[in-house]
């Protein structure tokens, strides 16, 4: 197997969960791995979808779960979603469907929540949803609002095979009331790449997405121009991969083997 590509890589996007760790239950060798790749010569970052948290949220829980994480080293949807807005729709009235966490980062961003006469609904994996919240953004959509959403997830997963319903799956709901498709923000939506790119210094074809799932992780590594690692620890098997149109660069079991492969070349 030739891994120049993985030789070149100067940055690593590692996905959490599937990937580091399932729920609090953290993958043999996930910690080991972080701690070493300054040593490889290798920056990173953490990369969700998960927009129900804050990217504060992850340094405490990621340093918790005893990974390092400094406040560079997290980058999330909810964050790539306030720089969006404010790049694309300065002064926007954005009515937000989502977490109160997720409420403090775009107001960290400085957008202005309001709950009438919104220009924008923004929908995110609101583990806080409400009857009362789908009707108001359906309502501010049928009138006219644009539709952004955090992340494309149909499901979070749990541990003992369960999942949460996530931010894609609340968004069907609102595209079958209001008949309108969101612009999803978060993987696999290049933009995650390019700014953190842009952020960074590194170019795309030198920064390679590590995840458990085809459809976001790999996706936005290969709508980058990144390079991409799936592994197996997840929600993708290797059936799954075969009968994949675009198979990532790499599929490896977890990221213990990636720890390998990398003190070696
Ligand atoms: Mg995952």
């Amino acid at each position: 197997m030739d891994y120049g590509k993985l030789k070149n890589t100067e940055l690593f996007l590692f996905d959490m969960d599937g990937t580091l760790y399932l729920g609090d239950q953290v993958y043999q060798g996930a910690v080991e791995l972080m701690e070493e790749l300054p040593a490889l010569g290798k920056r990173y970052i953490y990369l969700t979808n998960n927009s129900s948290r804050a990217g504060v949220d992850y340094i405490t829980r990621l340093r918790k779960l005893g990974f390092p994480c400094k406040e560079e080293n997290v980058f999330t949807s909810g964050m790539a979603t306030g720089m969006y807005l404010n790049q694309n729709h300065p002064g926007a009235r954005v009515y937000l469907v989502g977490t109160q966490a997720f409420r403090r980062e775009l107001l960290s961003y400085g957008i202005e929540l309001v709950e009438e006469e919104a220009d924008v609904v923004v929908v995110g994996f609101d583990t806080e949803l409400v009857y009362e919240k789908l009707n108001k953004a359906c309502h501010f959509l049928r009138w006219g609002a644009v539709f952004i959403a955090a992340n494309p997830d149909w499901v979070c997963p749990m541990p003992d095979d369960e999942v949460l319903p996530d931010c894609g799956s609340i968004c069907a709901l609102l595209t079958a009331s209001s008949g309108k498709e969101p612009n999803y923000i978060g993987k696999p939506n290049r933009n995650m790449i390019d700014v953190i790119s842009k952020m960074t210094g590194i170019p795309n074809e030198r920064i390679c997405a590590v995840g458990d799932r085809l459809y976001t992780d790999i996706a936005v590594a290969q709508n980058a121009g990144s390079v991409s690692v799936l592994v197996l620890s997840g929600e993708t098997d290797k059936a799954m991969v075969e009968a994949a149109q675009r198979k990532p660069d790499y599929v490896l079991e977890d990221v213990h083997q990636l720890h390998m492969i990398l003190k070696e070349i």
